[in-house]
């Protein structure tokens, strides 16, 4: 998938507009796991309704180079593991519910039932649970249910948007480990969005990290959570709970405003390295040994001394 320049605003109030996406371009390959991170409000599940054909961007393109004119379907499990599902459906008929829509069934016949079946075996759902209802399962179950249905469909790409927020540690664990191996299993790509730099640092190939609707650092998960470039970057990775509090990063001073196009760069204002130039010149992505960074400082001061990031103490 080929994701270029998207931009997404919505209008709120007396024609102001919040600006979700400000021209975001990715790129996903066969068979790998690409993860969406940044904090609340950044513009993940603007970006995840966009990616899979919910919402229309307001400019910008998607394209499936390999894919000619194919229409190519990516289902999308949500955080929201009982919202996502019919209350008064069967788990066997909850799994195969986009066939049934596909084949514009209203019944189960014999044939999607043993669907459903190699569906919920494939996920971990045991037998006896495809005739309960999504309020009798606990979250992980379900979580593992909305996994079943958005692969009945045999797609590609699957895109999951905060799959694991509402889930125990324990069990966040174990999801995790099911999309690593139907991964494997069915060599399928995965858009993994999260807040949680702990999670993708095992699971991702790649990372591109989100800020107020641009991509500010985007390469592997291992280069990126290592050796982050950019100072949004390295806030977001001290800000883990593993990190003992006395050697956290902190932001300065308040966001931006999201209804306003800044000048400049709009990590500026929370920036430890901001220079003047960052208050008038809009940063763009550029690529630097494995992995592309937005940040004027942290692009200077690599090409200039060889590798080494500006330091934020
Ligand atoms: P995230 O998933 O990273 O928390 P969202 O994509 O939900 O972020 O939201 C990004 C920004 O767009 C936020 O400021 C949010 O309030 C705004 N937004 C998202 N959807 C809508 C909508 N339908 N109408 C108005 N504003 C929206
Ligand atoms: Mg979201």
């Amino acid at each position: 998938m080929e994701a270029r320049d998207l931009t997404r605003a919505y209008v709120v109030s007396r024609g102001r507009s919040v600006h979700a996406l400000r021209g975001v371009s990715l790129d996903l390959a066969h068979g790998e796991t690409l993860a969406i991170v940044g904090e609340s409000g950044c513009g993940k599940s603007t970006l995840a309704r966009i990616l899979v054909g919910l919402e229309k961007p307001n400019s910008g393109t998607i394209r499936f180079p390999n894919h000619g004119n194919e229409k190519v379907i990516v289902p999308m499990v949500f955080q929201d593991s009982l919202g996502s599902l019919h209350p008064r459906r069967k788990v066997a008929q909850l799994i195969v519910e986009p066939l049934l829509i596909r084949q514009k069934r209203f019944r189960m016949t014999a044939e999607l039932r043993e669907k459903a079946k190699e569906l919920a075996r494939s996920v971990g759902i045991a037998e006896e649970h495809l005739e309960r209802y999504a309020h009798e399962l606990s979250g992980g179950q379900r979580q593992r249910v909305n996994i079943a249905r958005a692969l009945s469909l045999d797609p590609e790409i699957l895109l999951l948007d905060e799959p694991l927020s509402a889930l125990d540690v324990s069990i966040q664990a174990q999801i995790l480990n099911l999309l690593i191996d139907l991964q494997e299993r069915r060599r399928i790509s995965i858009v993994f969005i999260s807040h949680d730099l702990s999670i993708v640092r095992h699971f991702a190939h790649r990372t591109a990290v989100l800020y107020m609707g641009a991509v500010v650092e985007y390469g592997e998960t291992s280069k990126i959570l290592t050796d982050p470039l950019h100072p949004y970057t390295k806030i977001l990775l001290s800000s883990d709970p593993s990190v003992p509090k006395s050697e956290r990063l902190r932001f300065e001073g308040e966001p931006p405003s999201p209804f306003e196009i800044q000048q400049g760069c709009s990590f500026a204002p929370r920036c430890p390295i901001a220079e003047t130039a960052c208050q008038s010149e809009i940063p763009h992505l550029e690529a630097l040994n494995q992995r592309a960074v937005a940040c004027l400082p942290a692009v200077r001061s690599l090409k200039t001394s060889h590798g080494n990031a500006p330091s934020l103490s």
